[in-house]
């Protein structure tokens, strides 16, 4: 059996190919230009490979709806060309094998429930804090579709009485969670690049704060059992520790559970399968499309 998988990104495709005890057999990156560009290259590479399936995970927002003609498009992305673009249609129309797609961060969620650092969490939340924020929500087991598929990432903010830049940088909306806490709104802020930054530097207390305040809405809505924070900004390996402290606190003692109070070093965690769990995610996803099974 050879599962292909495709993370596909706004600046890369990152290819795969696994085996079904998924075992990793060949791997591929490309940029991501054009779909005109981009999207022969990937199938030119799964044909070489002579998959019997495929499962995407991609960056969105991206029609989930299995029942629609649009399923398998990317909706109102700004990246040029891919607005309105059949993703899923013109790589299943090219390679003819059963597939199946969802969000990158459903994907990599998927995977880190199945087996990474959610194993054996019914209801767990990935998030990725890097150029956007985005995160895959996994309830009983399943990623949350729902009405489109969650945005957390534009989760509105109470900005910090600190923040010299309270409005943030989201085109959409006013001091969302993205617009204050991305990647590029810590680099506007400070003027400089991110990864600059001393690790002492005062807008790393607004990031916690503001990552802090997305743990709190999650815990309030979704009531994961695990939430996984990754990406560039996740580098800096203290802010796990001050997420989970702001956390506690804003809190305020409100939920009674073990795991957000005396266990939140262990309730809030960094991604186990980082920076792969996107790309097991499709594939446990291209798998499931062609055996029906999940595990
Ligand atoms: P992407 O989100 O594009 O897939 P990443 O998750 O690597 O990729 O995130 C890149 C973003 O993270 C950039 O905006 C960068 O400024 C920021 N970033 C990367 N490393 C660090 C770091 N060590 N400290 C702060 N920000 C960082
Ligand atoms: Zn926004």
């Amino acid at each position: 059996m050879r599962i292909g998988a495709l993370e596909a990104g706004g600046t890369k495709m990152v290819m795969g190919i696994f085996d079904g005890e998924g075992q990793s057999l060949e791997t591929e990156t490309i940029p991501t230009r054009a779909p005109e560009k981009t999207v022969p290259e990937l199938i030119d590479w799964f044909r070489r490979e002579k998959i019997d399936a495929l499962g995407i995970g991609t960056f969105g927002p991206v029609n989930l709806k299995k029942d629609s003609p649009s399923y398998g498009t990317i909706t109102s992305t700004p990246k040029a060309g891919w607005r309105g673009y059949p993703l899923l249609t013109m790589l299943t129309d090219a390679l003819n094998v059963p597939a199946a797609i969802d969000t990158d961060v459903n994907a990599a969620a998927i995977a880190e429930c199945r087996m990474g650092a959610a194993k054996d969490c019914r209801s767990a939340v990935y998030v990725t804090v890097g150029t956007g924020i985005g995160a895959g929500i996994v309830v009983n087991g399943e990623p949350v579709h729902g009405l489109v598929h969650p945005e957390v990432g534009h989760m509105l903010m109470r900005p910090h009485p600190l923040d010299p830049m309270p409005q943030g940088v989201c085109p959409y909306h006013e001091s969302c969670l993205e617009g204050l806490a991305s990647g590029p709104a810590l680099s506007k802020r400070a003027g400089r690049s991110a990864e600059e930054l001393p690790d002492g530097d005062p807008i790393f207390t607004l990031e916690a704060n503001y990552l802090a305040q997305m743990c709190v809405n999650l815990i309030l809505t979704v009531s994961p059992e695990k939430i996984m924070i990754g990406g560039g900004v996740l580098q800096r390996s203290f802010m796990l520790d001050r997420i989970r402290k702001i956390t506690v606190e804003l809190l305020g003692g409100y939920v009674q559970a073990p795991e957000v109070n005396a266990r939140i070093d262990r309730y809030i965690v960094l991604p186990k399968l980082f920076p792969i769990s996107g790309l097991i995610g499709a594939y446990l996803l291209g798998r499931e499309a062609l055996t029906g099974e999940k595990e």
